[in-house]
């Protein structure tokens, strides 16, 4: 079976932006029997941990990748620099690792599939993909967000 690209705080790896992880017994179900390459985009992205929430502000991430979209802090810092570094070395190391999926953390303005908080730092979710998420699948990799998180 093909290689899996997962978030590496889905695999236990203390990266979140809260220094926490997101590991549960759905995610180790999922990737049961599969090759995993664990990657966390924000911290090869050269962002510190923990680190100030960011979310997706003027779109989604393939706004960000179009350069129509920004990438900032709660303390109102651009890192939309470091999140597309961190999803060009996410894509680097999936086709490395031969992965032709991905499964990632949901919400998350790198990981997130499906939906993305709106900007306003108040918790409301819109529709979108996070930048790591965007890139992934522009490239022809598919992206799913992990289960029971
Ligand atoms: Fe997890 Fe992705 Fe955030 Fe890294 S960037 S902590 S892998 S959700």
């Amino acid at each position: 079976m093909e290689a899996m690209l997962v978030s590496a705080c889905l695999r236990g790896v203390p990266c979140r932006f809260d220094g926490k992880h997101k590991a549960s017994p759905e995610v180790e179900d999922a990737v049961a029997g599969r090759a995993v390459v664990p990657f966390c985009p924000e911290v090869a992205g050269g962002l510190v941990t923990p680190r100030r929430p960011a979310e997706l502000v003027g779109g989604d991430g393939y706004d960000v990748l179009d350069g129509t979209a920004r990438v900032v802090e709660d303390t109102g810092r651009d890192v939309t620099a470091e999140f597309l570094d961190g999803a060009r070395r996410a894509l680097a190391a999936a086709r490395n690792g031969g992965c032709t999926e991905a499964l990632l953390m949901p919400r998350s303005p790198s990981c997130g599939r499906g939906a993305v908080y709106d900007g306003s730092f108040t918790g409301r979710l819109v529709p979108g993909d996070g930048v790591t998420a965007a890139l992934l699948q522009r490239n022809g990799i598919a992206v799913r967000p992990a289960p029971g998180v």
